[in-house]
């Protein structure tokens, strides 16, 4: 269940957006989930329902986005998407190399809020 203590913050930081730009409804939020981070969809909105209660982004949708996982390769420096199919690159697409980096598909953005 790690998907509360992400919503705690998301939901912190949309009522301080909130607060600092005189928002008075909060209707939706915009996120951006990398697709390692494993966070399910659902659990988020039912986390986000429960949190965002008597505030003013209660009944907010949120509307999420997956990131692709990037690698990049630390001998060519080119990057590519870490997944072919569910099975995780093992061999840089370029060069062949072996030193790869996960750079991108941990993370989560709030994007934007839809406002009133
Ligand atoms: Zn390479």
């Amino acid at each position: 269940m790690h998907e509360l203590p992400v919503i705690e913050k998301i939901v912190d930081i949309i009522l301080t957006t909130a607060q600092k730009h005189q928002i008075n409804e909060i209707r939706a939020v915009n996120l951006e989930i990398g697709e390692l981070s494993h966070l399910e969809e659902e659990w988020m909105q039912h986390y986000f329902d429960y949190l965002s209660k008597d505030t003013i982004a209660q009944g907010a949708k949120l509307k999420i986005d997956k990131i692709q996982a990037k690698m990049r390769c630390s001998h060519c420096q080119n990057e590519f998407e870490a997944y072919s199919g569910s099975s995780v690159k093992k061999n840089c697409l370029f060069c062949g190399s072996t030193e790869l980096k996960l750079i991108s598909g941990n993370e989560y953005y709030i994007k934007n809020l839809e406002a009133i």
